[in-house]
């Protein structure tokens, strides 16, 4: 099946061998470009490795890896490879983990990042007609500016509402007919509920009819969720700011893994301990290269993200790989009396219960010397709090399913709507009290 409707044709249906001559060509100007940086020029020195070793994309692996602590080191402009008067923006982490790291950008940077979020949108078919509203902050998190100048590049009418402030944003919905928006998936339940409590329906109110989701991991059951709440189709959209920020990948229509856009970067699955690749399809670290960034070019960077490169071709036409839905990140695994256990896999437990909110929190703490989880998840609106039997049937059977799937027995607490603490960011879905050792 082909939709005909690229925004960059030529890049986005280039053969596997069109895309690997590029990124070779690509890979060594990069690395010839990253001895202008003084964190490069140092590390290349140190395991005596030139420019000239590297010759085509294999030969990445001669490069060591670039780490979140090496930004850390070297902040705030070490790892520049351009003086700074030919950068015009800086942007942030969210702090996924640990304290922000800086990444800056050259006005050509900039450029770039806006065509490759403009070729996402318009691979999910937006178009110049559609108005675009943007529920994230305008900040140093890149989701704001980032999607902003994409939209405004493809050329729809944008909304750069920003975050929060819910009855605002749906009033805009209404008001200016918005056909398009990007939120983070707890932000997107969030809607649906005020809208609910407004007598809003979606559906019969709104034009809403793509969303862009990302920015925290969530499981395919959530998204499921959203789209029948909102009457959309929600389309995941992976990015980070150490890349530039939204762009990275994108989901097609096919809504089947997230299109890696390699001509701007060289993906590679390692084992997060080895740090040897793993073989296609299987989940490791992923790790990205920048070939196309001039103000600050990162190599082999491990983002710490947990996925795994989906095999074959997609039906649309785009040879770019895809990326599956994250599984987490390699340090946000909870590790609970030595049994390894990522926050998704207890959300796509919890999102199988049609009695369930999307909102719950993970909490560990320490009773006794021992460690224990305890699970809050919210019930959904409408659902009888005072019915004791019946929630205690469904907490223990939610309490057997997940420990099916996380082999640990969790508490798991049952709370009315509204009762867990709401973030305008990314949801805070883990608090790990326990003693430290
Ligand atoms: P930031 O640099 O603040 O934008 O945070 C980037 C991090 O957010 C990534 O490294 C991921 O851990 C997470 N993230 C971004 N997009 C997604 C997504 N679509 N699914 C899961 N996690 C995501
Ligand atoms: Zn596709």
């Amino acid at each position: 099946m082909s939709y005909g409707e690229y925004y960059n044709p030529e890049i986005e249906t280039l053969s596997r061998s069109g895309i690997g001559a590029l990124q070779a060509e690509r890979l060594r100007a990069t690395v010839r470009h990253c001895m202008n940086s003084p964190f490069y020029a140092k590390r290349f020195k140190e395991c005596g490795l030139t420019p000239d070793d590297i010759k085509s994309p294999a030969d990445i692996t001669k490069i060591p890896f670039t780490t979140k602590q090496d930004l850390r080191d070297t902040y705030p402009f070490g790892i520049a490879s351009v003086p700074l008067d030919k950068c015009v923006r800086l942007h942030s982490s969210s702090g996924t983990t640990g304290n922000p790291t800086v990444v800056l950008h050259s006005a050509r940077d900039l450029d770039n990042w806006s065509t490759a979020v403009a070729r996402c949108l318009w691979m999910v078919g937006c178009r110049p007609e559609d108005v675009f509203q943007n529920t994230s902050g305008y900040g140093m998190f890149t989701g704001g500016l980032g999607f902003q100048y994409g939209a405004e590049k493809l050329g729809m009418l944008t909304v750069p509402a920003g975050a929060g402030n819910t009855l605002r944003q749906i009033k805009f919905f209404t008001d200016l007919r918005t056909t398009v928006v990007h939120a983070i998936p707890s932000y997107a339940a969030r809607i649906f509920e005020v809208m609910q409590q407004q007598g809003i329906d979606p559906r019969r109110d709104t034009a809403l009819r793509i969303l862009a989701i990302g920015a925290e991991p969530h499981s395919a059951d959530t998204r499921k969720r959203i789209e029948d709440m909102l009457g959309v189709k929600a389309y995941n959209s992976f990015g980070m700011s150490e890349m530039c920020g939204p762009g990275v990948a994108f989901e097609c229509k096919e809504q089947n893994g997230m299109h890696i856009w390699e001509d701007y970067y060289i993906v590679e699955i390692v084992d997060p301990v080895t740090l040897e690749p793993v073989p296609d399809g299987e989940v490791g670290e992923l790790v990205l290269t920048t070939i196309n960034r001039e103000a600050m070019p990162l190599l082999r960077y491990r983002t710490r993200d947990l996925t795994r490169i989906l095999p074959g071709e997609c039906p649309c036409g785009r040879k770019h790989k895809r990326l599956d839905r994250m599984k987490g990140r390699s340090d946000d695994m909870i590790i609970l009396r030595g049994v390894n256990i990522f926050p998704i896999q207890i959300e796509t437990v919890l999102m199988g219960y049609e009695e369930l909110a999307s909102d719950y929190l993970i909490t560990l703490e320490t009773l006794d010397d021992n460690d224990f989880m305890t699970v809050d998840v919210e019930l959904r609106e409408g659902i009888n709090v005072d019915d004791y039997n019946r929630l205690l049937k469904l907490e223990k059977d939610i309490v057997r399913r997940l420990h099916d799937e996380i082999l640990i027995t969790p508490k798991v607490r049952l709370v009315p709507k509204g009762s867990l603490p709401v973030s305008e960011g990314k949801a805070v879905r883990v608090k790990d009290l326990r003693k430290q050792y």
